[in-house]
Order: C-alpha cells, then sequence, then structure tokens
C-alpha cells in the first residue's frame, strides 16, 4: 500500500535513463551518453580544497536550518551584484541542492487544487513537486523557439504560480527583458507567485542573463532559486539556495527543519569559496560547451533535422517529428546507435516530437554521436 499522493508521483525519466546508460557500459557497450544532466568537468580544486579544509577544522557539526551566515552573505552579494535584486542576508535560505530549493519553494506556496503554470517543455521535477503540494500543472504554449505564447490562456482563479526557466533545460532557450516582461505582467495583474530557476545563469551564449525578480513590482512575489550544481560543476556535493519574501521562507524553514534539517556544514565552506575565488574556469566551461553546441547544432541541421539554436544551458532540443516522434527516435538512437539521450514527452506533453541530446560530452563523442544519427536517418 501507498498514499495515493505519492502514487501519483512518476519516476524521473532522466534518472533512469542514465541509469540505464550506465548499465549498459558496464556491460561492455560502447554507449554515448547524452543523456547526462551534470557537467563532464572537475569540480575546481581550489573548492574542493575548501571543502576538505573544513572537514579538517572539523566544521562537522549541524549549522543553521537555513544555511551558515558567511555563505548566506556571500550568496546575497552575488545576488546584487549579478542579478540586481535587493536583498540581504535575511532573504537568502540555503539547500541541500537546487531541487530541494524548488520542492521547498513550491510546497510552502500551492495548496490543494491550485495550479501552477509552466512553459513548454520543463524541467522534469516541476509537475512531480506540484503533485506533492497536491496541485495541478497548466502547460503554458511556446513557439518554434520555446518562447511563450498567449499564457494568460493558461490563467484561472485556481492559478497561483508560474515558473521560469531561462536558460531552460530542456531546451536551452533563453528569456530576453520583453517576454520576462510579459510574464512579470501577468504575475501583477492577476497576483501570481513566479519561481525563476536560474540553475544555468552562467551557461549562457550571446544572451544577457536578466532576473524577473530584479523588474519592478515582483520583490515580493519571486522566488529566485539558484544552487552550485551546474556553475562549478558540484552536482554531488548538493548545494543550492533560494531567495525571497520572508514570509515563504519562513515556511521553507519549517519544512527543512523537519527533515532533512540543512546543507551540509562543510560543503557550505566549498560554497564560500566557489563565489569567492576566480571565476575564469567557469569561463573556459562554458566557451568548451559553446564550441560543442554549435558543432552539435550544426552537424544535426546538415543531417536534415531541425534544431533551434540553444542560447544557454547544455542541451540541445531537436525536433525529430518526421522520424516517427521523441519516443520513438530515442529508442532507435539506443538500439541501433548506441546513444543513451531523453525522449522529449519527459518534459511534459509539448515535448512529444523532440529529443534532448545532452552535450556535456567530448568534442570527439560528439563527433561520433553525429556520425551514428548520420547512419541511422541516411
Ligand atoms: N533546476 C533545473 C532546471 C535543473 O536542471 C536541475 C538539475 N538537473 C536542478 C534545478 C537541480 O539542481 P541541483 O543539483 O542543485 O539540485
Amino acid at each position: 500500500m501507498v498514499s495515493a499522493r505519492m502514487a501519483s508521483i512518476q519516476e524521473s525519466t532522466t534518472l533512469r535513463i542514465s541509469a540505464m546508460a550506465k548499465k549498459l557500459a558496464a556491460a561492455g557497450q560502447d554507449i554515448i551518453d547524452m543523456s547526462v544532466g551534470e557537467p563532464d568537468f572537475d569540480t575546481p580544486k581550489y573548492i574542493v580544497e575548501a571543502g576538505c579544509n573544513s572537514i579538517r577544522m572539523g566544521e562537522t557539526h549541524y549549522a543553521p536550518t537555513g544555511g551558515i551566515p558567511e555563505l548566506r552573505r556571500q550568496i546575497a552579494e552575488k545576488l546584487v551584484r549579478d542579478n540586481s535584486l535587493r536583498l540581504t542576508a535575511d532573504d537568502v535560505f540555503v539547500t541541500p541542492g537546487a531541487k530541494m530549493a524548488v520542492f521547498a519553494a513550491i510546497q510552502a506556496l500551492m495548496q490543494e487544487g491550485d495550479e501552477c503554470v509552466l512553459i513548454g517543455p520543463s524541467w522534469v521535477s516541476y509537475e512531480p513537486c506540484v503533485a506533492f503540494a497536491g496541485g495541478k500543472v497548466s502547460w503554458g504554449r511556446v513557439d518554434e523557439n520555446f518562447q511563450p505564447l498567449d499564457l494568460v490562456e493558461n490563467i484561472n482563479s485556481r492559478t497561483r504560480l508560474i515558473i521560469v526557466n531561462s536558460p531552460s533545460n530542456p531546451t536551452g532557450s533563453v528569456f530576453d527583458r520583453t517576454v520576462l516582461k510579459e510574464i512579470r505582467d501577468l504575475a501583477v495583474d492577476h497576483d501570481l507567485f513566479v519561481i525563476s530557476d536560474e540553475i544555468y545563469e552562467k551557461i549562457i551564449y550571446d544572451h544577457q542573463h536578466i532576473s524577473i525578480g530584479s523588474m519592478e513590482g515582483m520583490a515580493e512575489r519571486t522566488i529566485t532559486i539558484n544552487g552550485f550544481s551546474k556553475s562549478y560543476a558540484m552536482t554531488g556535493w548538493r548545494l543550492g539556495y533560494l531567495a525571497g519574501p520572508k514570509e515563504t521562507l519562513k515556511w521553507v524553514n519549517r519544512l527543512l527543519s523537519h527533515s532533512v534539517s540543512q546543507a551540509t556544514t562543510f560543503v557550505q565552506r566549498a560554497g564560500v569559496a566557489a563565489l569567492q575565488g576566480p571565476q575564469d574556469e567557469v569561463s573556459a566551461m562554458v566557451a568548451e560547451f559553446r564550441a560543442r553546441r554549435d558543432i552539435l547544432v550544426s552537424g544535426l541541421r546538415d543531417l536534415g533535422i531541425p534544431c533551434s539554436i540553444p542560447g544557454g544551458a547544455f542541451y540541445v532540443f531537436p525536433d525529430f517529428s518526421h522520424l516517427g516522434g521523441g519516443d520513438a527516435f530515442t529508442d532507435r538512437l539506443l538500439k541501433e546507435a548506441l546513444i543513451a539521450a531523453t525522449p522529449g514527452s519527459a518534459f511534459g506533453p509539448d515535448g512529444k516530437d523532440y529529443v534532448r541530446l545532452s552535450y556535456a560530452a567530448s568534442r570527439s563523442r560528439i563527433a561520433q554521436a553525429l556520425e551514428r544519427i548520420g547512419r541511422i536517418v541516411g
């Protein structure tokens, strides 16, 4: 027996496919894993050192639920400097991974029967987090570049929340100021909250990242979420944060204090080092991602596969509708080309024509993947 609410939660497709790819690779198959959601770079050394030093210094005890003061201060300074948010350390809450920040913020904001708007194909965990809260997702339509269309059609008296994720997982799309202003106007006119998941903020090409929370009228209705997993290649450390109205943080505090307690104490020291240290490894990683994106997008287009140019993150989201759709093509990729990918349907109903390919893989593996795809589509 399981509770009805738990029974409504599906397994994460991305984690299931990654596990399957790892198993096949362990069995000796030459799998090209393009399903991964993490940078294929190591955590910069100075960050590792800061974490190790903290353990050696005996910082192995409980810390405050919302994070050590120094990290909260550093994060607040970063949010003021990089994101033009007007806040202090008191408005920041540290979590074990950005995923926990997303989960906690949604539980704090939504109740039974409330609705949350997701804009086109969206990260796999948003809908389950909404379902855990007893809420429902309303899927906003997008154009061929994954920009929102007529979101007002998704708003009704039960709507409580819009989730913005720019740059986006899975599409890589970036929302510019005009689009964000339209979302701002909707939120203000209909008295909605916005969760702005900015985890891919630093992995952006030819675009400027804008935080919707910095726009007029948004400070009191925006929860800004970010973390260290992607920018600093720290996925396994589990360190993220949210910033927003104190009333929301109060409930997030209650949820965390009765569940995970806090982000690991010495990991938080590594987070301080990440924010204070040289940022050149981040820039080098982003430059490499950009080169891989260009190779992959032009390679797919050369094979006649429509693919919009992602402005950020490390995924492409090509359209396979002419080849039987995303689910069928993901199966063919694994069986006929030994490429692990994620079907677009994992990201919501509008994703069904697509496949998400991660380019957190070396240039030579990407070239090999394109060759193998060429063989099955050619
Ligand atoms: N938001 C998005 C859009 C993501 O892609 C991810 C990681 N896959 C997260 C949040 C969670 O990141 P973290 O590792 O910090 O929990």
